[in-house]
C-alpha cells in the first residue's frame, strides 16, 4: 500500500474482513458519539415500546467515523435484520422496488451515500418512506399500468458525507438527523485498545494514545494505524506496542504528530507560496498538487479545516496565520484598521 492510503477514511478493497472482526456490535460497545447513542438510545426504547419500526434516520458526516457500523447496531438492538445499498448502485426505480418489498416488518434498509440517488430513484423512495407503498409498472409500451403495492412498514437509514446535496424533500422525509463528530483523542485511544484487544495486540496506553493522536479524528483511520504499528512492532520489535514503537512506526509512514501526511503539507505549501496564501479554487489547487479533487474535498481538506489550518471562502482556500506558522512561513503584513 502506497503511504498516502493510509490516511484516507474511505473503506480499502482489502479491509473487508479485518472490518468484520473489529466492527461494534452493541451500542454499549460503540466508544464515542455520546449525543447520537443517548438520543438512539430512547428512540430504541421508544418504538420497541410502542411496537413501531424506528422514524426514518439520517446519519451525516464524514467517512470513516462509524455511520454504518451504527446502522448495524441499531437493527441489531432492534432485533431485525438490515439490508445494505448505496445511491449510486440502485440505478433503476425497479431496483429499488424489489428492495423494498423483500424488506420484512420493522426491517432496517440502509442506503450509504444517499444524496447520489438518481432523481427517478429518490421519486420512488418518496411514497415508501412516507405511505409504506411503491408504485409498480406492469406491462410496457401502451398497455403499460402502474399500480400500487403495500410495504411492510421498515426504517430507512440513510448515511452522507455531504448533507447539503441533499435535496430538500428527501431531507424533510426523515423523522431524525444524527450528526457525526470526529473522535477526541481519548475516544480513539478507546476505539484503538479495543480492536487491539480483539486482534490480540498487545498494547500500552501511551502507544495508543499516540496511535490516537495521529488519527485525524477518523476511527477508520484509527484502526489502520493500529494494524500498520503491528506489523512494525512485530517485524521491529517484540510484538508489543509501546509509545517508541508507535512513534518510529508512524514517521516511517511520514505521518507527523498532528496526523498530517506528506499531500496535507503539500496543500498547505503550495496555497501559500504558489497562491501567495489564497483564495484557491478547488480545482487549480487539484491540478497543483496532482491530487483529485475529490480526494481534496473529502479527505484533506475537512482535516485541515478542523485543525484550523485552513478556511473555506466564497472565493476559494485560504491558509489561515496559523498555518503560516505551523509550517514556518512568515504570515504577510495584515492591514491596520484606520482609526481617522
Ligand atoms: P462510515 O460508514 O462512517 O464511513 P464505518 O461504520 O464503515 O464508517 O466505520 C469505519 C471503521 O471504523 C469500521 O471498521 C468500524 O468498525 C470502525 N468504527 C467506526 N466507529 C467506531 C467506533 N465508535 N468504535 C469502534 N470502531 C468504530
Amino acid at each position: 500500500m502506497a503511504h498516502d492510503d493510509v490516511i484516507d477514511p474511505g473503506r480499502l478493497p482489502e479491509e473487508g474482513a479485518f472490518d468484520d472482526q473489529i466492527r461494534p456490535q452493541r451500542l454499549e460497545d460503540f466508544p464515542g458519539q455520546e449525543p447520537i447513542k443517548e438520543k438512539l438510545r430512547i428512540a430504541i426504547q421508544a418504538a420497541k415500546g410502542r411496537g413501531e419500526p424506528l422514524d426514518h434516520m439520517l446519519l451525516a458526516g464524514p467517512p470513516g467515523l462509524g455511520k454504518t457500523t451504527l446502522a448495524r447496531i441499531l437493527a441489531q438492538e432492534m432485533g431485525v435484520d438490515i439490508k445494505q445499498t448505496s445511491g449510486p448502485v440502485i440505478e433503476r426505480q425497479a431496483d429499488l422496488s424489489a428492495i423494498l418489498t423483500s424488506l420484512e416488518e420493522f426491517d432496517v434498509l440502509f442506503i450509504d451515500e444517499v444524496h447520489r440517488l438518481n432523481h427517478a430513484v429518490e421519486e420512488t423512495l418518496y411514497s415508501a418512506m412516507e405511505d409504506f407503498e411503491v408504485d409498480i409498472m406492469l406491462g410496457k409500451g401502451p398497455t403499460a399500468r402502474s399500480m400500487k403495492i403495500g410495504l411492510k412498514p421498515f426504517t430507512l437509514i440513510g448515511a452522507t458525507t455531504r448533507q447539503g446535496l441533499l435535496t430538500p424533500p428527501l431531507r424533510a422525509r426523515f423523522g431524525d438527523t444524527c450528526r457525526f463528530d470526529f473522535y477526541s483523542p481519548e475516544e480513539l485511544e478507546c476505539i484503538i485498545v479495543r480492536a487491539a484487544r480483539i486482534l490480540n495486540v498487545p498494547i500500552e496506553s501511551d502507544g495508543a494514545l499516540e496511535i490516537a493522536m495521529r488519527s485525524r479524528g477518523t476511527a477508520r483511520v484509527a484502526n489502520r494505524l493500529l494494524r500498520r504499528v503491528r506489523d512494525f512492532a512485530e517485524v521491529k520489535g517484540d510484538g508489543v506496542v509501546t509509545r517508541d514503537v508507535a512513534n518510529a512506526a508512524l514517521k516511517l509512514l511520514r505521518i507527523d504528530d498532528l496526523g498530517l501526511d506528506d499531500m496535507d503539507r503539500q496543500i498547505i505549501s503550495t496555497v501559500i507560496e504558489k497562491f501567495a496564501g489564497g483564495p484557491v479554487g478547488l480545482s487549480s489547487m487539484a491540478v497543483a498538487v496532482g491530487e483529485e479533487r475529490q480526494t481534496l474535498e473529502e479527505v484533506h481538506e475537512p482535516y485541515l479545516i478542523q485543525l484550523g489550518f485552513m478556511k473555506r471562502t466564497q472565493q476559494g482556500r485560504v491558509a489561515t496565520p496559523l498555518a503560516y506558522k505551523h509550517f514556518g512561513f512568515t504570515p504577510p503584513e495584515t492591514e491596520q484598521p484606520r482609526l481617522f
